[in-house]
């Protein structure tokens, strides 16, 4: 459903993404792994058009989104998490919720997706009225997912959702992505923590300096021994 072919991303001089190819199927958790400044974050972006392609090809469900606006990608069923939450901080969580819903105006929809969320996330609906700046960051985190599953993503981008969270947290979410895809959302995700997201993705990428140096089952990967050494303090 979403495929990656030879993709180059630059900023300026500097190439980020020299020739990657990659391809998530329909209800699949993928993981994207790989160190800082490995060029993560710069493939999400590309694929929802804030950061522009030198070369290559991204199709999702057929549509070329090189040659597709942003805002276009984002009705085709695409959501993005972004790396660092990004949560309205002066805003209270539902008031967080309802910003991603596609039309304010239809308030019986709206309720029925808030209910939706808060059935995902209770601490949620618990905390509806209190300003998003004041939770934890995990509790951010449930924020950012639940407001993009308000817009009914068919796929979730999700940029590094374990970032500063402690272990029990980083396994609530996790949890919760689990219960996405079994639900039939298709999740992209991409990761420092290695350990945590090949242990519940479908399939895998290793990213290193731009480049894809492996892939494969991610129960495979999580077994070897290069990537143990690399990425898994083994
Ligand atoms: P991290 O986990 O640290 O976010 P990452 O794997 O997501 O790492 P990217 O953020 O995609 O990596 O960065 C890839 C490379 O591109 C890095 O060398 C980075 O410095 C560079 N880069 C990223 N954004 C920009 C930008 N806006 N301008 C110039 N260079 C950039």
């Amino acid at each position: 459903m979403l495929e990656i072919k030879d993709l180059h991303v630059s900023y300026g001089a500097i190439d980020a993404v020299k020739g990657i190819s990659l391809h998530v199927d329909e209800g699949e958790i993928v993981s994207l792994i790989g160190a800082n400044g490995a060029g993560k974050t710069t493939t999400l972006h590309t694929i929802t058009g804030l950061v522009p392609a030198k070369s290559g090809s991204i199709t999702y469900d057929g549509h070329d989104l090189l040659k597709t606006h942003a805002e276009k990608i984002i009705t085709l069923g695409m959501a993005h998490v972004p790396e660092g939450r990004h949560v309205f901080t002066r805003m209270t969580v539902q008031e967080n919720l309802e910003m991603g819903a596609f039309s304010l105006k239809d308030q019986s929809g709206i309720g029925r997706d808030l209910e939706m969320v808060f059935e995902y996330f209770p601490r949620l609906r618990e905390r509806r009225r209190q300003l998003a700046g004041t939770l934890s960051g995990g509790e951010q985190q449930m924020v950012a997912m639940g407001r993009a599953l308000m817009g009914h993503p068919k796929t979730i981008l999700m940029d590094e959702p374990s970032m500063g969270l402690s272990p029990l947290m980083v396994k609530e979410i996790f949890d919760i992505i689990v219960t996405l895809r079994d639900k039939g959302i298709t999740v992209l995700l991409v990761e420092q923590n290695a350990k945590m997201a090949l242990s519940i993705a479908d399939r895998a990428y290793v990213l290193e300096t731009g480049r894809i140096t492996m892939e494969g089952k991610a129960s495979d990967l999580l077994h070897d021994e290069q990537v143990r050494k690399a990425y898994l303090g083994a």
